[in-house]
């Protein structure tokens, strides 16, 4: 067998994504990877074809107990003896897939990192041939990365105690330059292969809304996903609780996930989200690392995450089949500040000294404004991602809230003009740096108190921009800003006037900038509209196909007790719906079906199929 067979018979797809096959021929050929892939972007066949092929073990490391489940049962769906090690087995189930592993009965077993250099896992795990051990979600060994779990610093060790060194792949998500390097040098890999590959996901539409209430925006954009899966991110638990009340009174499916509910709770409500019994899962970041539920639709966030590593992680989690997905981000000013208080909490168990943890809180804030200027951004969204990647990109996608709202090139130099030189005059009557609101309300002629208080009425600006909407007033300082001309005071928010804003003033430079068109502001495409675009892909009787497939799916896994996606993905049922086989072999054509599936699924699918042609 090789590779394409494996890929075929087992998992049924038809070629590699970017990336995989050079990962997966580098570990064939006995030579360490490590491989940066996109969340969706496929990893994990990566290791699961090697493991398949490999006289020996596979030995994978992964994060997370509750989700090692669901990757040992598609596993064994698609025909691949699996199992897993975790706290999670009690010791007669642990008894028993020790003896199995020493009959050499599996073929891949997922470990969690914590069991790595108990004295009995070492000691029957140097007996047996290892050919692989993949670490998953590596970035949780570097303190530098998001999600620094300290007993990933134990594979090492475990490594160093086997009589034969196995070939050692990596893989993560994180992209930055010292993530990399740590998990390089702490795994010590050894002239890995490295597979860095592009960062964009297509299928995902990016949006950012700046709603006056939040709520009202959710149920909105909720209403027209249906009973679609997806993630609410809320920055707090306090948000996440409220988020999920509300839902739940209007009638949706939701659940919740975050660190103050017990264990066992946050097990059921994954469960019952991974399973489809509940559609909307309301979440702080706690959730969702190595979730590979390949059906979630959407991604919301009620909240700016703190870093766009984090936005572009949580995000990555919808559309991971493929399928269109939207990924939504509702931002307020209240959200920055709520993500720096986060920022300046100490931690528990905190590893770093105090020189580290100034460095990372410095770190922190730079990500956290990397963020905002994404909120803020008017130019494709997409390409300011990649670009924060690294990733050369060219700009207009064409599927986020800022190429499609068609902002158009505005000349603002007169209003640039008169907003710095409001700044200049402010500061010379006051002797003092004033903040933005302020400048907002002198330039729209407002008669609050503190206006007359400090007598700023009587400045020559006072009122120049009367009726312009004090958002744009901002927007246009926020340009000036990105363009070097203003400058804000991290600390107290006083504006200030960089040494390039004589140019504007004194030198007659033009200034222009993105301007919503008047009437089209930049809400995103509804789903309706998406799919109208996405005609292409599905007709109406497709469609209707498509949704019957998907019943007789959630039919067929609750009777198993599965998820549905590990029946078969959206993707693979969008494919079956275009394709609509007669007979098992061209059933076995549709992307997504394996040999094993066929048999297992084939016939209630192609007897559905039949009412239909
Ligand atoms: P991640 O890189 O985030 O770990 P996964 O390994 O979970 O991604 O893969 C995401 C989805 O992509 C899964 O549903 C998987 O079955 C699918 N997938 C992976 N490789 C291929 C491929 N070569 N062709 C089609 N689908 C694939
Ligand atoms: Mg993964
Ligand atoms: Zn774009």
């Amino acid at each position: 067998m090789d590779k394409y067979t494996v890929l075929q018979q087992y998992f049924g797809y038809d070629s590699f994504r970017p990336g995989q096959e050079a990962l997966i021929d580098g570990i064939l050929q006995g030579r360490d990877v490590f491989g940066i892939m996109p969340t969706g972007g496929g990893k994990s066949i990566c290791y699961q074809v090697p493991a398949a092929l490999l006289e020996g073990l596979t030995v994978v490391v992964s994060p997370l107990i509750s989700l090692m489940q669901d990757q040992v049962l598609a596993l064994k769906a698609v025909g691949i003896p699996a199992a897993y090690i975790n706290s999670s087995l009690n010791p007669k189930q642990l008894s028993l897939v020790y003896e199995r592993l020493a009959m050499g009965a599996y073929q891949i077993v997922y470990v969690a990192p914590e069991r790595l250099d108990t004295e009995r896992f070492v000691r029957i795990f140097s007996r047996l041939k290892l050919s692989l051990l993949a670490v998953d979600e590596a970035h949780c060994i570097s303190q530098w990365g998001q999600d620094f779990r300290p007993s990933y610093l134990r594979i090492l060790h475990f490594l160093e105690q086997l009589p034969r060194r196995p070939v050692v792949a990596a893989f993560t998500a994180t992209a930055t330059h010292q993530v990399r390097q740590d998990v390089e040098q702490i795994l010590q890999l050894q002239a890995p292969v490295r597979v860095v590959t592009g960062y964009d996901r297509p299928n995902l539409y990016f949006g950012v809304l700046r709603p006056k209430n939040k709520d009202q925006e959710l149920l909105r954009l909720l209403k027209e996903e249906k009973n679609r899966s997806g993630i609410v991110y809320c920055a707090t638990r306090k948000a996440v609780e409220s988020v999920c009340t509300l839902l739940t009174e209007e009638g949706y499916a939701a659940t919740r996930y975050h660190a103050g509910l017990t264990e066992q709770e946050r097990a059921e409500n994954q469960e019952d989200f991974l399973h489809d019994r509940k559609t909307v899962m309301v979440a702080t970041n706690a959730f969702g690392m190595g979730i590979d539920k390949s059906n979630v639709s959407y991604v919301i966030h009620y909240n700016m995450p703190k870093s766009i590593e984090a936005y572009y992680q949580e995000a990555g989690r919808a559309g991971r089949d493929g399928t269109d997905a939207r990924c939504i981000l509702l931002f307020s000013q209240d959200d920055v500040r709520t993500a720096k208080f986060l920022i300046e909490q100490p931690l528990e168990n905190d590893a770093l000294d105090p020189r580290q943890r100034e460095a990372v809180r410095k770190q922190d804030l730079q990500r956290l404004d990397a963020m905002v200027r994404y909120c803020r951004s008017l130019t494709c969204l997409r390409s300011r991602i990649l670009r924060y990647f690294g990733q050369e990109d060219s700009e207009g996608c064409g599927n986020c809230s800022s190429c499609q709202a068609d902002y158009v090139p505005t000349n603002i130099t007169k209003q640039a003009q008169i907003l710095l030189s409001c700044v200049k005059r402010v500061r010379d009557k006051l002797g003092y740096f004033v903040g933005i609101t302020l400048i907002c309300d002198v330039l729209r002629g407002s008669r609050s108190k503190r206006i007359s208080e400090l007598s700023l009425e009587e400045l020559s600006t006072y009122g120049l921009m009367r009726g312009l909407p004090a958002q744009t007033i901002r927007d246009i300082a926020r340009h000036l800003e990105e363009q070097g001309y203003l400058h804000t005071d991290p600390v107290h928010g006083g504006l200030r006037l960089c040494e390039a804003a004589a140019d504007i003033l004194y030198k007659g430079r033009e200034v222009t900038m993105l301007l919503p068109p008047e009437e089209k502001k930049g809400a995103p495409l509804t789903r309706k509209e998406q799919r109208r675009a996405a005609a292409a892909t599905l007709s109406a009787g497709e469609q209707e196909i498509f949704e019957a497939l998907r019943a007789l799916r959630l039919q067929l896994a609750r009777k198993s007790g599965v998820p549905a996606y590990t029946v078969f993905s959206d993707a693979t049922l969008q494919d079956m719906a275009r394709k609509k086989p007669r007979n098992m072999s061209q059933f076995r054509r549709v992307s997504g079906v394996g040999q094993l599936k066929s048999l297992w699924y084939g016939k209630a699918f192609l007897e559905k199929l039949k009412e239909y042609v």
